[in-house]
């Protein structure tokens, strides 16, 4: 049996994570948990100037609010070290090398090469310097960016969702590892911490198709052997938009504080463009059985908020009480009727919050609509004594029935309006043992409004 997995989510903390970003740390997760395998958090946060604390905390609280806790957690920020000494090493290898071109040199270049119908490659001039022309340039203040030497040759692997891939690096320009400042674009230290932490299977957006090439050539240049590579197409809006971070709208926050349910973002977020229908789930435990990478389309797939709300309500509806309670005792559902209340009343929820309303109606104080006084006296006349069950409604009805002649909605309504204060409402077979029978009786003698 092949050794149990290591994968990693590996963030940027320079904001919420969106549904986008969720979709890449759930396929991890549910990657590791299907494989019994570990999953690494790891922050991406060599951008010093953009990468925020609260960032990072607020991405560790959103994923534990999807269900997902990472065996380990790291910060690049703490590992310089490390990304030094690998840097050191390719330098000596002849694999890193310094160029002082500044943005706009290297921007008119790749205008006059456009011009000339050319690809715009970086054409490896600073390759070219003497050691006297590079001591020159420092002379005048410019500090070096280090560039990649490419080997110009196709690299192939085996992406886990894709299949059989290939990037012929001929055709791309020596990527820049780290900027004049010294500080390292995420390329090396991804490749750096992957081999550190044992990260045996990269699985990320396809936006990332070009960089596995270019990182397979590093993990070579640094002697070690590549992980597995995956990558998953990435989500759109409902117009067909990318999501960015600092579109905020569809960030698993807003999302969390609009009452939408976790797992129907999970199971949204995992099954969507892909081989199977979108359905509600009990746990991500259930939709790590089914999942499969390969059965990740390649086409981008469209998010949609309306589908989203949709399947939360799906998702509670079934939701079983063990998994809401304490959610419910929030609310101030608790007791020992709180159990068969959420039995009734699950189906008949958009949002759990709303569940707080119907513990009102049964528990609480509520406005009986009385329409038809002398009907419910006989309604009165005729409620049966406790102990009371789910049955107790159709033996109440049924003799109701018999005393009035009424049936249908004449016979049902204007008790659920008394009982109930509303227009509609979970079944009143289940309600009305909860309401018991002395709110009952309460409600059905009111006075009419
Ligand atoms: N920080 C990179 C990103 O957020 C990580 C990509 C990767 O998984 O290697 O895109």
């Amino acid at each position: 049996m092949a050794a149990p997995p290591t994968v990693r989510f590996a963030p940027s903390p320079t904001g919420f994570i969106h549904i986008g970003n969720a979709r890449t740390a759930l396929i991890n997760w549910l990657y590791a948990l299907r494989a019994g395998g570990r999953f690494i958090l790891r922050f991406d946060d060599t951008d010093l100037e953009r990468s925020r604390r609260e960032y990072a905390d607020a991405i560790e609280a959103d994923l534990a609010w999807l269900g997902i806790v990472p065996d380990l957690t790291c910060r690049q920020s703490e590992r310089m070290a490390l990304y030094e000494a690998a840097a050191e090493k390719l330098k000596r290898a002849g694999r890193l090398y310094p160029a002082y071109e500044t943005a706009e040199e290297l921007d008119r270049r790749r205008k006059r090469q456009q011009a000339l119908g050319r690809p715009p490659i970086y054409d490896r001039a600073a390759l070219k310097l003497s050691d006297a022309e590079r001591a020159a340039l420092e002379a005048e203040g410019r500090k070096p960016h280090w560039r990649f030497k490419l080997d110009a040759r196709v690299v192939h692997w085996n992406d886990s969702v894709r299949g059989s891939s290939h990037i012929d690096c001929a055709s791309l320009s020596d990527p820049v590892l780290r900027r004049e400042d010294g500080s390292y674009l995420y390329t090396l230290p991804s490749v750096v911490d992957d081999i550190d932490l044992g990260v045996t299977h990269v699985i990320r957006g396809d936006d990332h198709v070009t960089n596995t090439a270019v990182q397979i050539q590093i993990f070579e240049a640094l002697a070690a052997a590549a992980p597995a590579f995956g990558h998953h197409n990435l989500l759109t809006d409902a117009g067909g938009e990318g999501l960015s971070k600092r579109s905020g709208a569809l960030s698993i926050r807003s999302l969390r504080e609009s009452g939408v349910e976790a797992l129907a973002v999970a199971a949204l977020a995992v099954l969507v463009g892909s081989a199977e229908a979108v359905r509600p789930v009990a746990s991500l435990a259930e939709l790590a059985e089914s999942f499969d990478l390969a059965d990740i389309s390649r086409a981008a797939a469209r998010f949609d908020e309306a589908e989203l709300r949709a399947l939360s309500a799906r998702v509670l509806h079934h939701l079983p009480f063990a998994a809401v309670r304490e959610r419910l005792e929030a609310l101030g559902v608790a007791g020992p009727i709180a159990a068969p209340f959420w039995t009734a009343t699950r189906g008949n929820l958009a949002r759990l919050d709303e569940a707080a309303a119907w513990w009102g109606v049964v528990h609480g104080a509520i406005a009986p609509i009385v329409e038809d006084r002398g009907f419910l006296a006989e309604a009165v006349a005729c409620l049966p004594e406790e102990p009371w069950d789910e049955k107790t409604w159709s033996a109440w009805t049924a003799t109701l029935k018999t005393r009035t002649g009424r049936k249908g909605r004449d016979l049902y309504h204007p008790l659920r309006l008394a009982l109930t204060g509303r227009e509609s409402g979970p079944e009143l077979a289940a309600l009305l043992p909860l309401i018991g029978r002395l709110r009952a009786l309460d409600r059905l003698s009111a006075p009419s409004a």
